[in-house]
């Protein structure tokens, strides 16, 4: 039965690439209205420097145009900032858009919501959590799995096709680690944590997880190198093993990383970035700055509803060691909780707690929150920098970010891909959905 099947179909298939001549190309759509933003002042993170009133104009969602002596044409629409300071966008290195502990349901156990929540109202779940997260001003993500069955990849292909307004998204898929993956499962209850986790313990099973995540749109390879003492770390060969098939796939790895042996193990192989790697030591951290290996911290801030004096104390501690040692860190956080009364987002810039008990200067924060995010996302050729030919991202704030960070916390203005989202400290995402 099978051979006349398959002859009908080259037949269709034939057809159906005759039929597919060239059709005269339709004519391009014309150009959009030119919107012009009076900056009172425009930072520029990555030279911690800001210039006087500065003109950006934006067309069909891309910068055309930025200085001090740029002329407005006529008809476009006039963005008043000239009493504010406009920046590039934010980047949270680290999140889980699609994951929400519930405090009085989850009692602080994140893969309650595996059990309780099924992947496509984690993905509605996430939609709100993109949202509150650009209305904060981040315009980037870079979100690490736990995410159902890729609820991520349909966030991030939501946004990108224009149904809401978020962030930015590089999506990580499912993770992929060793036997239990982040779980203490039961001999009785085992299976349970799949499908949160893929399954790689043999190297065949390595290339088919990374090949499998590809294939359902992940935009970047997650490890988990290791989790407790309970299990083993992937060796250095076989993180070797992982790097090799993301790089055939244009894809880079990030490796979840608990102890010293396995952050370096991670830096052995040459892994992109370390997420956490709270216990690294100096001489690690050494290691990855020598590569160019990104820290991805994920620096936990003491706060009334989240967080230990001891895990804070340490988190000051190697944030600190690894600004002194030179290692790249990015603003990161890993915030998969709900707070009464608090958006994701506020909730994701409490970390600026963290990075200022470090002692690091505000201008230098700044730059982690903006060009290193941009730059291990591998975006920063295409959107981040305020420059011409990139996206037209952008957020503005009162105040000096350069001198005082917290003047983040009130972001007024947020435009993504040239669309205004907020403005006046006033959600209003129309423009998204036209
Ligand atoms: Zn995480």
């Amino acid at each position: 039965m099978k051979k006349p099947v398959l002859a009908v179909l080259a037949l269709v298939v034939c057809a159906l690439s005759v039929a597919a001549q060239p059709r005269p190309a339709a004519p391009p759509p014309p150009p959009g209205r030119v919107l012009a933003v009076k900056a009172g002042r425009l930072v520029d993170p990555d030279a911690g420097t800001a210039a006087s009133n500065q003109t950006i104009l934006v067309q069909d969602g891309r910068i055309t145009a930025v200085g001090g002596n740029v002329s407005i044409p006529p008809g476009a629409e006039v963005l008043d900032l000239s009493r504010s300071t406009v920046l590039p966008g934010l980047v949270d290195a680290h999140t889980h858009l699609a994951l929400t502990i519930i405090p009085e349901r989850d009692a602080g156990k994140w893969f309650y919501s595996m059990v309780n929540d099924s992947t496509p109202y984690r993905a509605v779940e996430a939609a709100g959590n993109a949202f509150t997260m650009l209305q904060s001003g981040f315009t980037l993500v870079r979100d690490l799995g736990n995410n159902g069955m890729y609820a991520d990849t349909a966030l991030r292909q939501a946004i990108e096709a224009g149904w809401i307004p978020g962030p930015t998204v590089i999506n990580a898929g499912i993770i992929i680690g060793g036997y239990g993956g982040q779980m203490h499962e039961t001999p009785e209850r085992e299976g349970l944590l799949y499908p949160e986790y893929i399954h790689a313990d043999s190297n065949a099973e390595i290339i088919e997880a990374v090949h499998r995540n590809v294939h359902y749109g992940a935009k970047v390879i997650k490890v988990l190198v290791d989790e407790s003492a309970d299990h083993a770390p992937y060796t250095v060969d076989q993180l070797k093993l992982f790097v090799a098939e993301a790089v055939n796939a244009g894809r880079k790895v990030a490796g979840h990383v608990h102890s010293d042996q396995a952050a370096r193990r991670a830096a052995e192989a040459g892994l992109w970035s370390i997420e956490h790697g709270g216990t690294s030591s100096d001489e690690t951290l050494q290691l990855m700055k020598t590569k160019g290996i990104w820290r991805v911290g994920t620096d936990v801030p003491l706060t009334a509803y989240h967080g230990t004096q001891r895990g804070f104390d340490r988190a000051v501690d190697r944030l600190k060691a690894a600004y002194r040692i030179g290692v790249r860190s990015c603003f990161s956080t890993d915030v998969d909780y709900y707070i009464p009364g608090m958006t994701r987002g506020e909730a994701v810039m409490n970390f600026l707690i963290t990075w200022k008990a470090a002692g690091i200067p505000a201008k230098d924060i700044l730059k982690a929150m903006t060009t290193y995010g941009y730059q291990v996302s591998e975006v920063e050729k295409e959107r981040g920098p305020i420059k011409v030919g990139l996206a037209a991202d952008m957020i503005a704030v009162d105040g000096d970010p350069l001198s005082d960070i917290d003047t983040l916390r009130k972001v007024t203005f947020v435009m993504k891909d040239g669309k205004v989202f907020k403005k006046d400290n006033v959600v209003a995402p129309a423009a998204f959905y036209k």
